[in-house]
């Protein structure tokens, strides 16, 4: 039997602090959660100061991190960049065309981090602007806090999307194996960090990550889909959450699941590998 194979992706939900100066209100909200977090002893004192002083640091985006630690232990991974805005995700297209061009010359996948998701022509202008950023014809989507209506999947295959990785079950790990949608292909998400790891509970994140590869194996899916945002790759803001990504990649790494892109997850789908 095989392992499971694990494709890891990461949504960017920001680039730079500037990005979200009287357009949203991400900085205020993360001061109150910082505040409670400290009362409730769930951070300690460092990640709270560097949280409150958050706003003022050069770049929110830790994609040059990730990147070399995901190209250490051989991690193909796909970053997914928003090319409208929404729910917090403040920066302009004009405003991450760098860094976009930063991660394709790294020799990683990109990807649209959606926001339209029920709208033909809003996900078709997606579409557009990222494959005119790119110059890319083959990439796939994520929506924006894992959005998706009925008729989503349709409206993503009809706009020329090769893949999308939205459907997401958020009341507990369910893991579903890839399918077509026409000429697209459906991996829904299956780990993402947000639901798995909080604030002061690393090891409980660990026996439910370990718990959850277990039962992939069972059901033998063949592929794992696992997302964490880069923004939390660093050490001190963000200590349970960047310590867990380390763990699980090491994890997979250490007992050979293998990892690959979700282009090559395609290619072995409809070569029938
Ligand atoms: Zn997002």
């Amino acid at each position: 039997m095989r392992k499971p194979k694990v494709i890891v992706s990461h949504d960017v939900d920001h680039l730079f602090p500037k990005e979200h100066y009287f357009r949203d209100l991400i900085y205020p909200k993360l001061w109150v959660k910082s505040i409670l977090k400290l009362l409730h002893h769930d951070i300690g004192l460092t990640s709270f100061a560097k949280r409150m002083a958050s706003p003022f640091e050069e770049r929110r985006h830790r994609i040059p991190e990730i990147i070399e630690f995901d190209r250490e232990y051989g991690v193909p991974s796909t970053f997914f960049f928003g090319v409208s805005q929404g729910l917090g995700m403040s920066y302009f297209t004009d405003e991450c065309v760098e860094t976009v061009r930063y991660v394709q010359d790294n020799g990683f996948d990109v990807g649209v981090h959606g926001i339209a998701f029920d709208d033909a022509g809003t996900i078709a202008e997606e579409h557009e602007r990222f494959l005119a950023l790119t110059g890319l014809n083959d990439f796939g989507i994520r929506t924006h806090y894992v959005r998706m209506a009925e008729e989503s999947l349709a409206l993503f295959e009809k706009a020329g999307y090769r893949f999308d990785t939205s459907i997401f079950d958020r009341q507990r790990i369910n893991f579903k194996k890839p399918f077509r949608v026409g000429a697209m292909w459906e991996f829904p998400l299956h780990i993402m960090d947000g639901y798995i790891v909080f604030d002061g509970k690393l090891e409980s994140a660990k026996q439910v990550t370990l718990e959850a590869i277990r039962e992939a194996e069972q059901i033998c899916v063949p592929y794992i889909t696992l997302l964490f945002h880069d923004y939390q790759f660093d050490d001190s803001l963000f200590p349970d959450q960047c310590a867990w990504y380390k763990w699980a990649i090491r994890y997979f790494n250490d007992n050979e699941y293998g990892f690959i892109s979700y282009q090559d997850a395609i290619k072995e789908l409809e070569e029938g590998i």
